[in-house]
């Protein structure tokens, strides 16, 4: 068995520790492996292990490596739907390709942003998925909407035609004490309840990554982003 397939089987196991805990179904959480940094290879070997969902933040060597992976995919003969989601911070003059190769967008957090991507989603593919990125720590360094302007943008989202609004995603301030990660997640879930009740069909809280998935899941995420405890530790200067 290959390093990425017992990362992964050991990531499963987590999840579905972690939703036991708190009487949770480990079928409704997403398991999204973050691929950034890594090359095909890796992509390729998650696959062969069965995953099917994964996650990039740089558009560049995303669009590379979706192409590579598909091209790979195709002379091993594989026929799978890999379904990519675009996690990373969003230029507005660099939507159409994020329009045009994946099928979720996390990190929506301007009104501009989801309508060039609503104008630029391809005829022929379905609706774009997206979620509005939140930032939930209020850090001034961070990306995101704040708490207080979220459903606005969200009712402003939810009529643009090429779009499909899912829910919301956030990556708190990062802390190793599990009582403050779930105290991100809890005003996350307050948050996503709250959208809930403007807008029944959303149905996504991505929120979770390596160091905080059990706080996340005790929280009600319901799609888990996992880069590292899969792929290993992260060397930008690739
Ligand atoms: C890199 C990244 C992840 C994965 O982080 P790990 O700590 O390696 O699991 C998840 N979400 C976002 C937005 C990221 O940028």
């Amino acid at each position: 068995m290959s390093l990425i397939a017992k990362n992964l089987q050991v990531v499963k196991e987590k999840m579905q520790r972690s939703a036991q805990i708190v009487a949770r179904d480990v079928a409704t959480i997403e398991l999204l492996a973050v691929s950034k940094t890594f090359p095909a290879q890796a992509v390729i070997e998650a696959v062969q292990a069965g995953q099917t969902c994964f996650g990039e933040n740089y558009l560049q060597e995303a669009v590379a490596k979706i192409l590579e992976v598909d091209s790979l995919l195709a002379q091993q003969q594989t026929a799978c739907q890999l379904v990519w989601h675009f996690i990373g911070p969003i230029q507005s003059n660099k939507t159409r390709p994020i329009a045009e190769h994946f099928a979720w967008v996390h990190s929506v957090d301007r009104l501009k942003i989801a309508q060039r991507l609503s104008e630029q989603r391809p005829e022929q593919l379905a609706p774009l998925n997206v979620c509005v990125q939140v930032n939930v720590s209020g850090e001034a360094s961070k990306s995101g909407v704040p708490p207080e302007d979220v459903l606005e943008l969200m009712l402003a989202i939810q009529a643009l035609p090429k779009l499909r609004l899912r829910g919301l995603m956030c990556v708190p301030e990062a802390s190793e004490n599990p009582e403050q990660q779930k105290a991100a997640f809890a005003h996350m879930r307050s948050l996503f309840e709250q959208c809930q009740a403007q807008i029944p069909v959303l149905d996504t809280l991505s929120m979770g990554m390596s160091g905080d998935m059990e706080a996340a899941i005790a929280e009600g995420s319901t799609m888990i982003r996992i880069g590292s405890a899969i792929f290993g530790k992260r060397n930008y200067a690739n």
